[in-house]
């Protein structure tokens, strides 16, 4: 089980899950796991290290080279996959509830989340036995065909904001490709990663095939991307982390899948339905208090409907209930972690130093139903400059720089004049300028009179600074997988040997 069943001092003890084993860290440190909405550590979670992450990469290679999962036919596999989004089905209360308690997101969008998250399982389950190689027309006295093996050993370092979806992103097409993972959480959120592993083993998958080590970046996570037998690495998370990532993974030449931070615009036109732009615009930037990858941070509105449309946003915005994120009514919760908090907080500050005016929040928030909490007042600058801090960071928070523009061409020209490229969010009714705009602006997400919509079917991943390789969609098991070319001579005799074939 991932709880131990002597609770200390009141608070859930968890243990990783290494080669089909429960197991504290090697050291037998913990750390406290805090419920943003109290302020207070509700869980203790193991401080794994090299150690741990060691023993977990050597349990995965086992796992890959021998045993039962190698010899396990694709449609095995597929057959487990469905299995596992079975029990998290089942399970999807119980795992919500986890979830927020750890990173005080909404119960009522956890709860909608978890419900979807199966999905992944479905459908990478049923693309297992269905990646198929091609036979070469080849123009050489051969018969040449591709095969897609799988990497080997794959280490999956997630981040806090959605634990456990952002975890399927990479896990169900990881095992589908047929790879052995070991799983990096959130220091801030490593409980509902963890109570999936009872489910993992409920499952059936062979021992050794998913394994979990918990603890801080530098002391689990670093020794895991530098394990000589991982073969690649899938992160979501800071650009920051991102990069160092990459770089310790190049020097073994591993391959990275990086899915990192945005500074996305979601840009309003003068012939938009005003009504679906705002709620589009409150669902960009304050839905998850603000903490998503693909937040619309930056409203770029036409200078024509700028002021009607910021009254009618900050008039919707503020009549936003804030509080107690496991209350049904509840539509803002607090920052997930203290850092974070604190981050969000050195914006508003840094915001207003450059001279934006605060139309909306501006501060913590005081508010008695958000009690001990982590909580910002949702947020809205007018007055913003493209070029300022709070234009160009990812903040990460239920704050949003309002920008003015002119027309169609200024409008590429801002939302595109930023580091990142991962989504845009396009408000018109004009078809001819949706279409040109999804051309132009440079993401890997474009939602036209619609924001923040994402599937297991439709492919995710960053342009620029936003990251490498595609989430979700059928391309996304081939990130797990190589190619391999097989040749058989046909030729009646062998060539000349000193010439190339
Ligand atoms: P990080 O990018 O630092 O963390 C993401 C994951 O990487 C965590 O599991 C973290 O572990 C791990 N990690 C940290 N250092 C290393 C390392 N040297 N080697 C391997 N793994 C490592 O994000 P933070 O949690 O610190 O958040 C900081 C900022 O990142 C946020 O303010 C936000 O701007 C952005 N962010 C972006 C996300 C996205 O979806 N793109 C998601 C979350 C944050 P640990 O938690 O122990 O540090």
């Amino acid at each position: 089980m991932a709880v131990a069943a002597s609770a200390q001092e009141g608070l859930r003890r968890y243990r990783m899950y290494v080669g089909g084993e429960w197991s504290d860290a090697a050291s037998g440190e913990t750390f406290e796991s805090f419920d943003p909405y109290t302020a207070k550590p509700w869980a203790l979670i193991p401080r794994g290290g090299a150690e741990d992450a060691a023993r977990a990469v050597e349990a995965a290679h086992e796992a890959f080279t021998a045993g039962e999962w190698p010899g396990l036919h694709a449609s095995a596999r597929g057959a487990l996959l469905r299995r596992l989004g079975d029990l998290i089905a089942e399970n999807a209360e119980r795992l919500a509830d986890l979830e927020v308690s750890d990173n005080g997101k909404l119960i009522s969008e956890m709860a909608a989340q978890l419900r979807y998250v199966p999905q992944w399982y479905y459908y990478f389950g049923g693309l297992a036995d269905k990646v198929e190689g091609s036979v070469i027309p080849i123009d050489k006295p051969a018969f040449n065909y591709t095969k897609h093996e799988p990497l080997g050993v794959v280490a999956l370092i997630t981040p806090w904001n959605s634990p456990l979806l952002l975890l399927s992103f990479k896990l169900a097409p990881a095992l589908a490709a047929g790879n052995t993972v070991v799983i990096k959480p959130s220091e801030f959120t490593s409980a509902s990663t963890l109570a999936l592993m009872e489910l993992v083993e409920q499952a059936g998958f062979p021992k050794g095939v998913v394994n979990v080590i918990t603890g801080f970046g530098p002391e689990v996570g670093q020794p895991l991307v530098e394990h000589p037998k991982v073969r690649k690495v899938a992160f979501t998370g800071s650009s920051a982390t991102g990069a160092r990532v990459y770089e310790t993974a190049a020097r073994d030449i591993k391959r990275v899948s990086l899915e990192l931070g945005g500074k996305s615009p979601n840009i309003v036109f003068d012939d938009c339905r005003i009504e679906d732009a705002v709620k589009g615009a409150v669902s960009g930037i304050f839905a998850a208090t603000g903490q998503t990858c693909i937040a619309g941070s930056r409203l770029l509105v036409q200078e024509s409907l700028h002021d009607e449309f910021v009254d009618k946003l900050v008039s919707f915005a503020s009549t936003a209930k804030m509080g107690n994120p496991k209350a049904a009514e509840t539509q803002v919760g607090p920052v997930t972690n203290l850092p974070q908090y604190e981050k969000v907080l050195s914006y508003l500050d840094i915001a207003k130093g450059e001279g934006v005016e605060t139309v909306l929040g501006g501060g913590k928030a005081t508010r008695p139903e958000c009690g001990e909490g982590w909580f910002v007042e949702p947020t809205v600058f007018t007055g913003v400059e493209n070029s300022m801090r709070i234009a160009q960071e990812e903040v990460f928070g239920p704050v949003l720089a309002v920008i003015p523009f002119k027309d169609e061409e200024e409008a590429i020209e801002i939302g595109n004049d930023v580091v990142f490229g991962l989504a845009a969010g396009v408000w018109t009714q004009d078809i001819r300028r949706a279409l040109t705009l999804a051309d132009r602006i440079q993401a890997g997400t474009v939602w036209i009179n619609t924001y923040r919509a994402v599937s297991y079917m439709s492919p995710f991943g960053g342009y620029k600074q936003s990251g490498i390789g595609r989430e979700n969609g059928q391309e996304a098991i081939r990130e797990f997988m190589q190619t391999k070319s097989v040749w058989i001579s046909t030729a009646s005799e062998v060539p000349n040997p000193f010439v190339m074939r």
